[in-house]
């Protein structure tokens, strides 16, 4: 019996096959190879890129955050610099204040005035107000005084009623002719010699200039006399140079009699001054007293 065996062509095929399988990976192999090499060039090449632009974008980055700081460096010497400025802006400024207010105050608001040297009878205040009748002893007399003084008389007033202490005015501003003729009545009452020991002519100057005031209270009979002895002068004493007040002339003072009820405006500044100091007014040098004038209104 004869085997039968089976044709070559049937081993063949797969062989066949097989080999082109094999050849096929083999070239597919190669081809993954060659693409991987490709791919890995790029990456590298990508990679040296990335590294270059890190590098150079580091450098930006320093050479940036240097010219920030020397520019912060700028704005803070310009800065320091516009301080400069505004600083001496700031004293010209104060000076032109100054020599401003100075060119507005009347030098004559705190001339001391003497048995030789007066007001000139044409001398009026720059304003005058009206003096309410609530704060008038009398209240048929218009009163009058520098309408930027009033203020500063109308607090004290109010301020000693807060205290229960009731002060009026007696008498305000009173003009060149207006003294000539009270002045007239006294010598003729009193005769001139007394006459001119209590309505002589540093005390009329001084009412000319609308800064002051004769002042009386309760229990007087609106009359000035006595005033010394109230408890409204104890009061004034005490407190007067808070509002920028002062006794003209006070007791035993080597220029004019005793005027208990007789009170100038001279600034608070000038008026604190003498308080802290137990000085008066007319104690004190014209020169210095001039140096307070560019307080006056304050
Ligand atoms: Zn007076």
């Amino acid at each position: 019996m004869s085997i039968k065996r089976p044709h070559v062509l049937w081993y063949g095929i797969p062989l066949l096959v097989l080999i082109a399988v094999a050849c096929y990976s083999i070239i597919g192999i190669h081809l993954v190879q060659s693409r991987l090499t490709t791919l890995s060039r790029t990456v590298e090449v990508l990679a040296s890129t990335t590294s270059v632009l890190q590098q150079s974008m580091i450098t930006n980055l320093v050479n940036l955050s240097g010219e920030i700081s020397q520019e912060r460096q700028n704005v803070g010497t310009i800065k320091q610099q516009l301080g400069t400025y505004q600083e001496q802006v700031g004293t010209v400024s104060n000076t032109v204040q100054t020599l401003q207010k100075l060119s507005k105050t009347d030098p004559q608001l705190l001339q001391k005035y003497s048995k030789v040297f007066f007001l000139n009878e044409h001398y009026a205040p720059a304003r005058l107000t009206e003096i309410p009748s609530a704060y008038r002893y009398s209240d048929s007399k218009v009163l009058k005084m520098h309408a930027d003084i009033w203020p500063h008389l109308e607090s004290l007033l109010s301020d000693a009623a807060k205290n229960s202490i009731r002060i009026y005015v007696e008498s305000a501003y009173r003009s060149f002719n207006e003294q000539q003729a009270l002045k007239g009545v006294y010598t003729t009452v009193y005769g001139a010699g007394s006459a001119n020991q209590f309505s002589a002519d540093q005390g009329y100057s001084e009412h000319q200039l609308g800064t002051t005031v004769d002042l009386t209270t309760t229990g007087l009979s609106g009359r000035l006399d006595g005033f010394d002895g109230t408890l409204a002068y104890s009061w004034l004493k005490a407190n007067a140079y808070k509002y920028g007040f002062v006794l003209s002339y006070p007791e035993n003072n080597s220029f004019y009699v005793f005027e208990p009820w007789h009170w100038r405006y001279v600034g608070v500044k000038l008026a604190t001054y003498l308080f802290n100091q137990n000085m008066h007014f007319y104690d004190m040098d014209q020169r210095r007293i001039d140096e307070y004038l560019v307080n006056f209104f304050e």
